[in-house]
């Protein structure tokens, strides 16, 4: 293998400020619980102080929400859709900087959230911007439901904001986001943007914080809907707190999702969509094709294939347009990945990693393939998080769909076969809330994405994602 010459983004594209507040009612206040720092995880260097909204911060950014809904929701669908396209727009504008921040703060590689994180938070909200006028078309009302109290989680901070807040704001609502304690720069980045496109105040705030905040925002008693992606224990506290209360919810939660190789599948094209389906982003992806399984007459080829590929992915500096695997989130995500892969050891399955470098700082976790994993094991079974694949044979379709389906979680699997029929045969019997055929982790705003069973419910993206933002 040849050396790559270093080839790092610059820097230079964004201002970091030293602290940062919350964003109430169109301006940035001080928060009243105790500041916490954000790093970079990469090199553990803090990056910035960061407010913490307590349950009387979020009470205010709630009120200031409900007062903006009523204009808000009164104003044209036209009207609105120009505030929207504004912001989409300024994020096109922005991008560079939006993506670096991205970077820095989440530790993913700038080759994905310039090519593949900025360009759809852009096509999110023109998407949604386009429906803000055309909702009588869509099916489910025009009547918006008021506040939208939004949680999301850390992996795809700016995306999953677009996913939260584009449609909330097409249909008329007005939102109260709480991003991620660990990636919060790129929403406050976000705020900043939205003075810049004149929102009205009130219609967006971001209340920064830990769970307590998350937790002040869903349960408050003025939020007529809440939205949350993250883990399904939470995701069932959540559920378990908003029953009863009337408030509208959609939740997006954990995967354990299948990659299913055929043997007639295009092998080299199989190899790539496994790397792409579980190292894309570290395998911090809730749709990540976590579990391979592969028919038992190519598994030999593929491994091979599969494992000379990974010698060649890159690991390190996430602002190096190189890069391929970037750093883990944090400290305490490092550690869940850790202990899982150590237990995948301890239950009998033959772990394998390339040789890589691993940097002294920052937090690092090779891209790892375990074989000869067993259903019971819980790396078959539980969400990792991370970098790490866990490989099963088949022999049959049958065998293939009902090892698939053998899991708590329902929200994606792919299929790899040259065969229409039998990709639209095993598309038709697994339960997933996405099926991609012969490629993986492929995400269009017109596209609507969610979940079965542990991986919760409701639908975000599309048409479809206008539904839980009407009455
Ligand atoms: P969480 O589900 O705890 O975090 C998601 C969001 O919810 C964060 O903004 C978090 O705040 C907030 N939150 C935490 N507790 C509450 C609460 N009681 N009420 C309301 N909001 C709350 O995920 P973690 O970051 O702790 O990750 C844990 C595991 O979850 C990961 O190892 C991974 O397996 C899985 N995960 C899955 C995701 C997915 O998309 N499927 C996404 C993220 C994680 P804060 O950041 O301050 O904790």
């Amino acid at each position: 293998m040849f050396e790559y010459a270093p080839a790092p983004e610059s820097r230079d594209v964004v201002d970091i400020k030293p602290s940062y507040g919350l964003f109430v009612n169109g301006e940035f206040v001080d928060g009243s619980g105790s500041a916490f720092k954000t790093i970079n995880p990469a090199s553990e260097e803090k990056l910035a102080e960061i407010a913490a909204a307590s349950a009387a911060d979020v009470d205010l950014a709630v009120q200031a929400a409900r007062k903006a809904f009523t204009t808000w929701s009164a104003m044209p669908g036209a009207e609105r859709a120009k505030y929207l396209f504004r912001i989409a727009r300024i994020i096109q504008e922005r991008a560079r900087e939006l993506a670096v921040l991205e970077s820095l703060d989440n530790g993913k590689p700038i080759r994905e959230s310039r090519d593949v994180d900025l360009p759809l938070v852009a096509a999110h909200f023109f998407y949604y911007a386009g429906w803000a006028d055309k909702l009588e078309y869509a099916g489910y009302g025009t009547r918006p439901l008021g506040v939208a109290g939004q949680v999301i989680p850390w992996n795809f901070p700016l995306l999953m904001l677009a996913w939260k807040i584009a449609p909330a704001l097409a249909c008329g609502n007005t939102v109260v986001l709480k991003p991620a304690e660990t990636t919060p720069l790129t929403a406050l980045l976000f705020a900043e943007i939205c003075q810049q496109a004149d929102l009205p105040p009130g219609v967006v705030n971001i209340v920064t914080g830990a769970g307590e905040t998350g937790a002040a925002v869903v349960n408050h008693p003025d939020v007529d809907k809440v939205a949350f992606t993250g883990s399904t224990e939470v995701g069932r506290l959540i559920a378990r707190s908003v029953a009863g209360t009337g408030k509208k919810v959609t939740l997006e939660l954990g995967g354990k999702a299948a990659n299913i190789v055929y043997e007639d599948a295009a092998l080299d094209q199989a190899v790539e969509g496994i790397v792409n389906g579980i190292f894309f982003n570290q395998g911090h992806v809730c749709c990540a094709g976590s579990r391979l399984l592969v028919q038992e007459s190519i598994a030999g080829e593929l491994l091979a294939s599969l494992k000379r590929r990974l010698g060649t992915l890159r690991m390190g500096d996430p602002l190096d347009k190189n890069t391929d695997i970037g750093a883990i989130n944090s400290a305490a995500q490092l550690a869940k990945i850790r202990e899982l892969s150590d237990m995948g050891e301890q239950e009998g399955a033959e772990r394998w990693s390339p040789a890589c470098a691993i940097p002294d700082r920052g937090f690092w976790f090779p891209p790892t393939i375990f074989t000869g994993v067993a259903q019971s094991h819980r790396i078959a079974r539980e969400e990792i998080f991370g970098p790490v694949l866990s490989v099963l044979t088949f022999r049959t379709p049958g065998e293939a769909v009902e090892k698939a389906n053998n899991t708590p979680f329902g929200l994606s699997a792919g299929v790899w076969t040259e065969k229409a029929s039998l990709m639209l045969w095993t598309a038709d019997r697994l339960r997933a809330g996405v099926v991609w055929s012969n490629t993986f982790n492929r995400f269009d705003p017109a596209s609507p994405f969610g979940g079965y069973k542990e991986s919760g419910y409701g639908r975000e993206g599309g048409r479809h994602g206008l539904e839980a933002y009407l009455r």
